[in-house]
């Protein structure tokens, strides 16, 4: 008999949904992490983030307020002060996983593990350990490109531990990670310089809602250089970087950001000895029931490349534990995922874009709703939102929902519910517009 029914290599959102589930069938469950319980959400990612935009937030509200009266005579950021209370709170949230999954008799083991065989694996210490069904579930690293001096720049690993804010910082990547960061570092005050490779940020999103938030961000003061690539990094005396660009002039800066997407982590794990496949794209290949080409071995999350989303893992993992060791067969369902970036403003989106549905559908109807949110009215803030239902034309289906202003995010994880339930424009319109808020505007769009 194998040591364990269940053996999970890594802790992050997959591991230890995937661990504390299959526990919970009945499964005896070990779960073997290298470095920290949580992974990279909990650890260093949209977790911690998501605190420091609200951190960042404040410095707009502060400014907005006097016109609501307040008068806030001494306004004074101190970083280290929310820097300490974010990896407080992280610290509290790795806490509570390790004792969830300790609640539900799962073991977990502080090393790091490797695959020896179909069953089997190596820990750190030299242990072996042998499982009847091993979930991989490693997550994935950031992915920097080759560029001499690289050592000098960080990612968004190291972004929640700098001693200072940088007076002047360049990002690198148009993604998810370069817009948010470029929101958080200049509302603490930073110059941001942005550098993207081609003119095109966050190319999944529907692209007039990007452009409203690059209007929005220049006229804030982000710098933006498009088609511009750093050749050379140089650490000068002073302690600045100077970057030698492509594209644009170069730069000096204090601190570099890249943000140029994230690779699986696949280094050493032994795919090869377990008879693991792996993608050209350096993923794990999984089916449909996340099973690897080794029968007993699984993958889920960030390590198989598929949808890079925290709560995606999560369903996956899920629907692995209920397959295998809960006796209900579960698949998980890609077809609407709902995404936000959290930029200032917030944007979000579910199902296509305009440009999705012209390619796809015959015939398709788009709304808009450009407006200025009441608050931003009276603080005098020149802010617009924007709002876009893509729709079917045949059938009055909505086939896709984008929007770009405050709590964005909020409103639309509960419109993805009308909208993955094939909502019609006519149900939106049939509902009573709830005033006076923004979201009203999802049911007034004619
Ligand atoms: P993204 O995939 O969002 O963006 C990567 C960016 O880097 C793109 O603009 C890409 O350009 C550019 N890029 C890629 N390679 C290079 C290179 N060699 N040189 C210069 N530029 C390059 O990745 P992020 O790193 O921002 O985030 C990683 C993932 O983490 C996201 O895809 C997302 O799944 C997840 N995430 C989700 C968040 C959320 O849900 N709010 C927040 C943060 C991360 P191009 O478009 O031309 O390919």
């Amino acid at each position: 008999m194998a040591d364990y029914d269940l053996f999970v290599i890594g802790a992050g959102s997959g591991g230890v949904r995937g661990a504390r589930v299959s526990a919970a069938h009945g499964a005896r469950v070990a779960v073997a992490e290298e470095y920290r319980v949580g992974g990279t959400c909990v650890i260093r990612g949209c977790v911690p983030k998501k605190l420091l935009v609200y951190g960042a937030h404040f410095a707009e509200d502060l400014e907005d307020a006097a016109m609501f009266g307040w008068d806030v005579p001494t306004k004074r950021f101190d970083w280290a002060v929310l820097r300490d209370n974010v990896l407080s709170e992280v610290d509290r949230l790795e806490g509570a996983y390790g004792e969830t999954l300790g609640t539900h008799g799962v073991e977990i083991i502080r090393e790091r593990a490797v695959l020896t065989g179909p069953n089997s694996v190596r820990l750190a210490s030299g242990r072996e350990a042998t499982a009847d069904k091993i979930l991989i579930a490693t997550g994935a690293r950031p992915q920097l490109p080759r560029i001499e001096s690289i050592e000098h720049a960080i990612t968004s690993n190291e972004v929640f531990h700098l001693d200072k804010i940088p007076q002047r910082i360049v990002i690198v990547g148009g993604g998810y990670i370069a817009n948010e960061f470029a929101g958080i570092f200049h509302e603490f005050g930073s110059q941001v310089t942005l550098v993207n490779r081609t003119d095109v940020l966050l190319r999944h999103y529907d692209q007039q809602i990007v452009d409203r938030l690059l209007q929005i961000s220049v006229r804030k003061g982000i710098d933006f250089k498009f088609n511009s690539k750093i050749e050379r990094i140089e650490k000068l005396e002073s302690g600045r970087i100077h970057m030698t660009m492509t594209g644009c002039d170069d730069f000096e800066a204090d601190q570099l950001l890249f943000a140029t997407g994230r690779v699986p982590n696949l280094e050493g794990l032994g795919c090869e000895a377990a008879g693991v496949e792996v993608t050209d794209q350096g993923a794990i290949k999984v089916d449909d029931d996340n099973r690897t080409s080794a029968p007993s071995i699984y993958a889920v999350g960030d390590v198989t490349n598929r949808v890079q989303l925290t709560p995606v893992a999560i369903r996956e993992a899920q629907a692995f534990a209920d397959t295998v060791f809960g006796n209900k067969p579960t698949r998980v369902d890609y077809g609407c995922i709902p995404s936000a970036v959290f930029s200032h403003p917030p944007l979000a989106a579910v199902g296509m874009t305009e440009g999705e549905a012209r390619n796809r559908l015959g015939s398709v109807k788009v709304y808009t709703s450009d407006f200025r949110p009441m608050k931003n009215v009276l603080a005098g803030r020149n802010e617009r939102s924007l709002y876009k239902l893509i729709v079917d034309g045949t059938t009055d289906r909505i086939v896709g929902l984008h929007m770009i202003g405050p709590d964005a995010p909020e409103i639309l994880q509960a419109a993805a519910i009308a909208v993955r339930a094939q909502l019609k424009k006519s149900d939106f319109d049939a509902t009573v517009a709830l005033h006076p808020t923004m979201a009203e505007e999802l049911v007034l769009m004619r």
